[in-house]
């Protein structure tokens, strides 16, 4: 259970707070374990933590904060609450609360299958501790995040849902397949999917199916369910392509393991995505990315006789940049450059393809539309210039531009580079193609 949480992400950016709280609430009255607990939560995930010793304390913090608070780490036993009282506190403020206990009883287990806490943590060293700090790096996640839930059973819907909706996630709900179906065709930004297997009109393997010609496991996870007492029904769930599949009855505790390990696996998938195919220092796709799409995009472009236009640009005597104000100006001048192209050419495929050499791939304007704003793009980039740049630092482009379906990707390429080369010979901030 705790592997499932130990990953390492960054802090979210301000917008990104669940619901705008930006806070945790600490309740715990041995005051070494508070004060190391707030600390692991406030360097972890650096949002502000509250902490209160006593139910009193909470109660009191509540009355005044709770509009800033979006999880809660709750000690079960209380000087002035021994029987979870604070559970009760926090849970009808909707906060999402995990409880720290030091034996784990049958109420504990019942606060989570009525859906008071969305998970517990035993008082037992410094991995439990380290297992609650991920928790809430996981609501952090949630927020916003889209899950559907696919059943017929109106009842299993509704504690599904409400499960869901605790642990912060946006959860969709569909009564078949069918409705499904449509869910996933409408919000491509589902990420789970929690599927009955059997369901009228469009069953759960169905829906598996035709979700997967679809989406990739990369991009949405699939969980089957049933209740059906039939030992292929898991099999078969996973052959259509799902993730992962639960019997009914399930526990809370099981489904919220699998549901965090699916998410878990997404964003790994996600985060190596972005390694292999994002350039660090400019946040932009990188050689790898370009010649991937690219390819591809060409090739259907080449199919529909769309028009295709490449473009090489790359910085002017950028080496005397370097020599001039240091190595970590001239990155920010190709942080720059990037950030421009961005924001010029957001209908483009844009890439750092090397050092300070950037590629364009267009399949949706003719040549001389695009020639026009390259050379626009050109013409403006001298003049803007961002506030971590020296005052007067020269910065020029040249670019070679080409268009047409002559060869594959490369070939277009090599001919832009070409017209680059003479950009360069011919005076350079020019373009040529
Ligand atoms: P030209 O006008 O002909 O393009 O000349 P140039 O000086 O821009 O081109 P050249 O290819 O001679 O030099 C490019 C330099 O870019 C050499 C290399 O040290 C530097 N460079 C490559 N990658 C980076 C990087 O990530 N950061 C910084 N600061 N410099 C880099
Ligand atoms: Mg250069
Ligand atoms: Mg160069």
């Amino acid at each position: 259970m705790k592997s499932s949480l130990r990953h390492s992400f960054r802090a979210p950016r301000n917008s990104a707070w669940p619901g705008g709280k930006h806070a945790v609430l600490v309740v715990e009255d041995q005051r070494a374990l508070s004060e190391m607990l707030s600390s692991m939560i406030q360097t972890t995930w650096q949002c502000t933590v509250f902490t209160a010793a006593t139910l009193a304390e909470a109660r009191e913090l509540l009355a005044t904060r709770s509009h800033e608070i979006f999880a809660a780490v709750c000690d079960v036993n209380l000087p002035d609450a021994p029987y979870g009282e604070v559970i009760d506190l926090v849970a009808a403020q909707h906060i999402p609360a995990i409880a720290l206990t030091g034996t784990i009883t049958s109420d504990i287990r019942g606060m989570m299958t009525q859906g008071l806490i969305v998970d517990y943590v035993l008082k037992k060293g410094l991995p439990s501790f380290e297992y609650a700090v991920q928790w809430i790096g996981r609501l952090i996640r949630n927020s916003g995040l889209k899950v559907l839930v696919a059943d017929d059973s109106p009842s299993s819907l509704e504690i599904i849902r409400r499960m869901l909706s605790m642990q912060g996630l946006s959860v969709q709900v569909a009564h078949n397949g069918r409705e499904a179906l449509a869910a996933l065709n409408a919000q491509p930004d589902i990420k789970l999917a929690l599927v009955d297997y059997n369901m009228p009109l469009v069953d759960g393997f169905e829906f598996v199916a035709e979700a997967r010609r679809i989406m990739g496991k990369e991009r949405l996870a699939i969980i089957g369910i049933s209740g059906e007492d039939h030992s292929d029904i898991s099999a078969r769930f996973l052959k259509h392509g799902a993730n992962d599949f639960i019997s009914k009855p399930y526990s809370f505790e099981e489904m919220t393991c699998r549901v965090n390990q699916n998410l878990e696996m997404l964003e790994l998938v996600e985060h190596l995505h972005e390694l292999a195919f994002v350039d660090p220092l400019t946040s932009l796709y990188n050689r790898r990315y370009f010649f991937e799409q690219g390819k591809a995009r060409h090739k259907l472009a080449h199919e529909a006789q769309a028009p295709v236009v490449v473009a090489m640009l790359d910085i002017d005597h950028f080496k005397s940049i370097n020599d001039r104000y240091g190595h970590a100006h001239g990155d920010i001048v190709i942080r720059h450059v990037a950030s421009c192209m961005t924001k010029h050419f957001p209908d483009a495929l844009v890439a750092r393809i090397g050092g300070e050499e950037f590629a364009l791939f267009s399949d949706n304007l003719p040549l001389a539309a695009l020639r026009e704003r390259l050379d626009a793009f050109r013409e403006l980039l001298p003049r803007h210039s961002s506030d971590e740049m020296p005052a007067g630092m020269p910065i020029s482009i040249s670019i070679g531009v080409h268009g047409g379906h002559d060869g594959d990707l490369n070939a277009l390429l090599q001919r832009a580079d070409k017209r680059l080369y003479e950009a360069k010979a011919n005076g350079r901030n020019r373009l040529e193609g």
